[in-house]
């Protein structure tokens, strides 16, 4: 059943920043005096159809100019984060002989800001999100952790999508409700055959997963258990490797950009 031949070459992680926030942000009740350095990541999956991003980072012009740092972090009491030049995602483009332009896809997992950033960058792209997360990401209800200039240029070119979804051989998305009303998780397969889980938001840490920890943000929270053991079931069931996006620890051992899986 998982033998078709996927259109998947390599699978790039790509580290571009970090975010300085309390444990409990990413474990419901738990760890809130202790302070983490949580890395961002992006996702680059060069296809025999084209470059795919897998999430769009965090924009690095909100802690390089003092307005927007104060607007956005300082003035809500929020820790900015921080973004090396190596972190940056063109510069990192640049070692791999890419641009923004090459990249003909991009796949959101969800509109926090640390997780759009750069979209606004994409315009000539299409860009794949579950159409609940796409209402909800222009609704009133959405709190402080969507930063709306980041996604509401009318030129991005959406693609709504409902529940789990296809992009191409290889790429498939689930939707892992919970930690917001329409993430999304990626499921890659690899050329060698490896399966690679990618949970995004659903779980931050190996914890999360580990113990079955609730993301500290969660909407639905019945909703964000079953994608905890959702993901974890596909890990058992296939082997697969699970790369976490927030993990600091998890990431000083996954292979970063210009290394990658295939
Ligand atoms: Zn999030």
């Amino acid at each position: 059943m998982h033998e078709t031949l996927t259109s998947v070459r390599r699978l790039y992680v790509l580290l571009v920043g970090y975010e300085v926030l309390p444990k409990s942000i990413s474990t419901k009740g738990r760890g809130r005096r202790f302070m983490m350095s949580e890395p961002i990541c992006c996702y680059l999956l060069d296809t025999n159809t084209g470059w795919v991003l897998l999430d769009a980072g965090f924009d690095p012009v909100y802690v390089r100019d003092p307005n927007l740092c104060q607007e956005y972090f300082h003035s809500v009491g929020i820790y900015p984060p921080i973004v090396t030049r190596e972190d940056e995602l063109p510069f990192q483009m640049l070692k791999l002989g890419i641009s923004f332009r090459d990249v003909g896809k991009v796949v959101l997992s969800h509109l926090h800001l640390d997780h759009v950033g750069y979209l606004k960058y994409f315009e000539h792209a299409t860009v794949y999100i579950q159409r609940e997360e796409h209402e909800y990401g222009f609704s009133s209800a959405k709190p402080g952790s969507y930063f709306l200039a980041d996604y509401n240029s009318p030129k991005i070119q959406w693609q709504l999508k409902e529940g789990d979804w296809e992009l191409q051989p290889g790429v498939t998305l689930l939707k892992t409700r919970g930690h917001t009303p329409g993430h999304q998780s990626a499921v890659i397969e690899l050329p060698s055959s490896r399966v690679c889980v990618l949970p995004f938001d659903a779980g931050d840490l190996q914890e999360n997963f580990d113990e079955e920890i609730l993301p500290g943000e969660c909407v639905d929270d019945d909703a964000a258990l079953a994608s905890i053991r959702r993901l974890n079931g596909i890990v058992t069931e296939r082997q697969a490797t699970m790369l976490l996006f927030h993990d600091p620890m998890a990431i000083q051992r996954i292979k970063l950009a210009p290394e990658y899986y295939d």
